[in-house]
């Protein structure tokens, strides 16, 4: 059976799951973690955007949702505008009111091979815009998000995008890491890439106790891998390297 249009969910822990594109080439999706709450739920990153993705989370809850971009890249904001509620970095926070293939980076990374499945018929490549997501509220070092349950702190951690954050369980040692490291080759290079803040966020990550990394692209892993990443982006390597890397 091929894969549909729409999302696949995979239960990662007890209230964590991973949605995932199935139209988009699994070297550019984005992994969209939901988080459970007691009060209200977590959203971290949303896609794309090539369909609505509310009516997917309603699958899983019917609480109210809080929404919180890692960053303002078209692969992982592309959703936020269908929420009421949407948190991220005030570094981006113009790229979120007026997102553009270029400051998106889609202008860099969306081709007709990045979409494998139309997300509808008679779909053309040329018409995938990302909407604008203004920010509700902001997020900054030392934020915390509480669900009632459970409490995320945020990390600013710039480099690959000014306003890069990252989400901290200390309960349970878990980072969502957005795209400031996973498992692949990291983006230094983007337009508003910075490569000394880079490598200072990725010294702080190494310090940090973080036993889990739910990042913002391919599998998840532990504190080994995570060491093991920092020190070859440390080295000079784990960079990316061209689109079909
Ligand atoms: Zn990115």
């Amino acid at each position: 059976m091929s894969p549909k249009p729409g999302f696949s969910i995979t239960t990662v822990e007890e209230g964590v799951s991973l949605i995932e594109e199935n139209h988009v080439a699994s070297w550019l999706r984005c992994n969209i973690w939901h988080i459970k709450g007691k009060d209200r739920d977590l959203l971290i990153d949303s896609g794309m955007g090539l369909i609505p993705i509310k009516p997917t989370i309603a699958t899983l809850s019917e609480n109210n949702i809080t929404a919180v971009s890692t960053h303002a890249h078209f692969d992982h904001m592309g959703g936020a505008h269908e929420f009421d509620c949407h948190l991220a970095h005030p570094a981006d926070k113009d790229i979120y009111l007026n997102p553009t293939a270029g400051n998106t980076l889609a202008k860099d990374f969306v081709t007709a091979e990045s979409i494998t499945i139309p997300p509808h018929d008679d779909f053309h490549i040329e018409e995938y815009a990302v909407k604008p997501a203004p920010l509700t509220g902001y997020l900054d070092e030392g934020d915390v998000i509480d669900l009632g349950n459970r409490v995320f702190q945020v990390f600013h951690l710039p480099g690959h995008a000014p306003g890069a954050i990252s989400l901290y369980e200390q309960r349970t040692k878990t980072l969502f890491s957005g795209d400031v490291i996973y498992q692949g080759g990291l983006i230094d290079n983007a337009y508003h890439s910075n490569l000394e803040e880079y490598e200072a966020s990725l010294r702080r990550l190494r310090e940090l106790p973080v036993d889990t990394v739910h990042g913002g692209h391919e599998a998840s892993f532990g504190r080994t891998r995570m060491i093991e990443i920092i020190d070859n982006f440390l080295a000079g390597g784990q960079r990316y390297q061209s689109k079909q890397a």
